[in-house]
């Protein structure tokens, strides 16, 4: 085999509370991580020598600024591996969305690599390797549902949730994390998630109460710095869906819908308010088993 694609699938925070701010600088989160169908695609294909990373938006920084390419070096530095990595990105997550679209590449490329070169590293290995790249990349190699602690590298995995649809709106600016947890103020926060009983509606797979229990403590300082966010949750909610929600730091924002026309309804009303923005209707996605197709 020498040639493999994989889908790279992004995240939404259904919740995430910020515990306090650590020795180290890095804030304590707890936070249940979702992923969803939208995905990058990633082709890893053999080459002679070197790692070469190409992506299908421009803005994306190329050779060892792409957290790409970091995931192949570790990988290959690793192991010794002196054959060389041509890394395509097909980009569909937004960028600086908070959507772990660059971490879904990174924890891809390991999962890829491990399979095309037969490296036999376990989920296990791959996790504590990906924690070295960014604290999304374990769950984006576990997927699925999971609580997440830590500075979110921790990840307790949860039962698949039934098929929820959404809709995901990502304005047209970009948010650093950086900036938002640097700003972030426990004292201006008004709404803490109860993370506990939204573990219990999404194993009983209430969609009410899933939806009541959706809380972001980050939107606390997102939606001051950004008030078109904040003005976006208000068009959503307009729109027919109720208690929409940042993902991650944000911009990204989702609504649950109640089924899938329900979510395409949304959208289409979105759209039409919004023009060039991009509106996305995706569901809710279970822990892959396979998500490789090889070519040869
Ligand atoms: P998170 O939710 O994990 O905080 P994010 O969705 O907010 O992530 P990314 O899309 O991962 O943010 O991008 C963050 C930064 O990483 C961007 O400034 C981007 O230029 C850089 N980057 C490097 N490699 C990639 C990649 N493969 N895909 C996306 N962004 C990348």
């Amino acid at each position: 085999m020498e040639k493999i694609q994989v889908k790279a699938r992004a995240k939404i925070n259904l919740t995430l509370d910020v515990l306090g701010k650590r020795p180290d600088g890095y804030h304590e989160v707890e936070t249940i991580m979702q992923t969803i169908e939208l995905h990058d695609v990633v082709v890893l294909e053999e080459a002679e020598h070197g790692i070469d990373v190409t992506a299908s938006n421009p803005l994306l920084p190329g050779g060892e600024s792409n957290i790409a390419y970091r995931a192949a070096r570790l990988m290959m530095d690793e192991f010794g591996i002196k054959k060389g990595i041509r890394i395509r990105i097909d980009k569909n997550i937004p960028v600086a969305a908070g959507l772990a679209g660059g971490s879904a590449d990174a924890a891809a490329v390991m999962k890829g690599l491990n399979r095309l070169w037969g490296l036999g590293l376990s989920q296990e290995d791959l996790l504590t390797k990906g924690a070295l790249l960014g604290s999304d990349v374990p769950f984006c190699i576990r997927g699925g549902t999971a609580l997440a602690r830590g500075r979110g590298e921790i990840i307790h995995s949860l039962p698949d949730v039934p098929e929820i649809w959404l809709v995901l709106v990502k304005p047209s600016l970009e948010v650093s994390t950086a900036e938002i947890y640097k700003n972030f103020r426990p004292e201006r926060v008004t709404r803490r998630p109860d993370t506990r009983a939204m573990i219990n509606a999404l194993q009983t797979g209430d969609l009410r109460r899933i939806i009541e229990n959706l809380a972001n403590v980050l939107e606390s300082v997102t939606l001051e710095r950004y008030p078109a966010v904040l003005q976006l949750k208000r068009v959503m909610e307009e729109s027919g869906l109720p208690m929409p929600l940042m993902s991650g730091s944000g911009p990204s924002v989702f609504g649950i819908a109640e089924d899938r026309v329900a979510a395409e309804k949304a959208a289409e009303r979105l759209k039409a308010q919004m023009p060039g923005v991009f509106v996305e209707v995706s569901r809710m996605y279970p822990a892959e088993q396979q998500e490789f197709r090889e070519k040869r």
